[in-house]
């Protein structure tokens, strides 16, 4: 079996991966991404034009403003640091910029 140090997105865990790995207990959300995978991570079979990536990433970012997983997703990804996709709300270049910040989604 080939393993990968690649982050899997929430999208594409099940709820017992989403429990471990954000050391959660019963009460933990089901991500708003799971019910369309390819929303967040991009398309597996075809190429994105710029402007195809560009709406779909915004209309990703609309999912996770009302997820109730965000925070938790948010510090995932901030431990992670995913290469690609939308991780609550935020690419991998803007979770870069937050690193001072606790919980994403949260004004400063
Ligand atoms: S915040 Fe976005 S990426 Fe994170 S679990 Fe929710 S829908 Fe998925």
């Amino acid at each position: 079996m080939v393993r990968s140090n690649v982050p899997i997105h929430p999208s594409r865990m099940s709820l017992d991966q989403v429990e471990a790995l954000w050391q959660a207990d019963g009460d933990t959300p089901l991500p708003e991404c799971t019910y369309d995978p390819d929303l967040h991570t991009g398309p597996r079979a075809t190429i994105e034009t710029t402007a195809e990536r560009a709406a779909r990433e915004s209309v990703a970012r609309d999912v996770c403003s009302t997820c109730p997983a965000r925070a938790l997703c948010g510090l995932y990804a901030l431990t992670v640091r995913p290469a690609s996709g939308i991780w609550a709300g935020h690419t991998p270049a803007e979770l870069a910029a937050y690193d001072a910040m606790p919980v994403l989604g949260v004004a400063s």
